[in-house]
């Protein structure tokens, strides 16, 4: 059994990132080009036009930077190494793509075939996006390139370090994608945490961690918005939803009935039907049943009480009717 490097859960057998990891990283490589933009265009403005507050008031003598000097780095040349420890600083999106878009084009194995018949397996040159070399040409190589990086352990270091990115690239423009609560609980867990979030294939327990695609969402929503129909509309206590937990975990069931009146300190309990088809009316203390029920002794004579049915036919908590 495959294992997702990201969450350690099952994934189908050769595979190292489960369905709801791969749509992850599919969604921030489809995100990163427009964030880079967004860097862009709110951060390296023109000298000529200052962001309102820049100017005055500081009390400084020296001039402020006129750009963020993260967003310098981020968007800046330089050079990532990817399997390398040092992950942790600012690093330039497009040096960090190119990286990991060369470091799969390395990897990627290119077979061919000698005039012999035999097959070599080699590092295939032509994988490297030579003409790509924008951030938004190194993110549609790599999520082309997804499923290969899929079937090996080291997609988890590409989950890290993209989401890291991600994240410190949202800091700086505050734009995140909305998420999207689902009105079905999990189909695995019954947690009520199914969430779609813009960008992303599928919809995603953030209970458990199962994933759906819309088709599989679609079809189980239908199914329980069926069921729960079904069930409120009809009228059996034990069918509807429950009104409390404390109702859910009492199993005893409830019967009305009725004091028909008091003979010495017990009441004369009878079914609450028509006379004719009455039983024998049944004693209890009416002390008991007046204190349960929270009313005077005096008072029961011709009330209507609920009481639960016991095992053995025996009536218990009376409440007023
Ligand atoms: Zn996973
Ligand atoms: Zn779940």
């Amino acid at each position: 059994m495959s294992m997702c490097a990201i969450c350690r859960r099952a994934t189908e057998a050769g595979l190292h990132a489960c369905p709801r990891h791969t749509a992850e990283l599919r969604a921030w490589l489809a995100e990163l080009p427009g964030q880079a933009r967004l860097l862009e265009a709110e951060f390296l403005a023109p000298a000529s036009a200052p962001a309102q507050g820049r100017i005055g008031g500081t009390g400084r003598a020296t001039a402020p930077v006129p750009v963020d000097l993260r967003v310098v780095t981020l968007l800046g040349p330089g050079h990532a190494d990817v399997l390398g420890a040092d992950d942790d600083g600012t690093v330039p999106i497009r040096a960090w793509l190119g990286a990991w878009a060369g470091y799969l084009a390395y990897t990627y194995p290119a077979v061919t075939r000698d005039p012999y018949g035999t097959a070599h397996v080699q590092p295939c040159d032509q994988a490297w996006p030579r003409h790509h070399e924008t951030i938004t040409g190194y993110c549609v190589w790599l999520t082309r390139y997804l499923p290969y990086a899929a079937a090996h352990p080291w997609v988890g270091d590409l989950h890290r370090q993209l989401e890291a990115l991600i994240d410190r690239v949202r800091d700086l423009t505050h734009a995140v994608p909305h998420r999207h609560p689902q009105g079905a609980p999990c189909p695995r867990c019954q947690a009520f945490a199914l969430v779609a979030v813009d960008g992303q294939l599928g919809i995603t327990c953030d209970s458990c961690g199962h994933h759906l695609d819309i088709d599989t969402y679609a079809a189980h929503a239908e199914a329980f918005l069926h069921t729960h129909q079904t069930t409120a509309g009809d009228a059996t206590p034990a069918a509807a939803p429950p009104h409390t937990a404390h109702e859910r975990t009492n199993p005893m069931p409830r019967v009305t009935v009725r004091v028909l009146l008091l003979l010495g300190d017990q009441a004369e309990i009878v079914a609450d039907v028509p006379p004719a088809e009455r039983a024998e009316p049944v004693r209890y203390p009416a002390a008991d049943v007046a204190a349960a029920a929270g009313v005077p002794v005096a008072d029961l004579p011709g009330r209507r009480l609920t009481a639960e049915v016991g095992d053995d036919d025996q009536l218990s908590g009376w409440r007023v009717a």
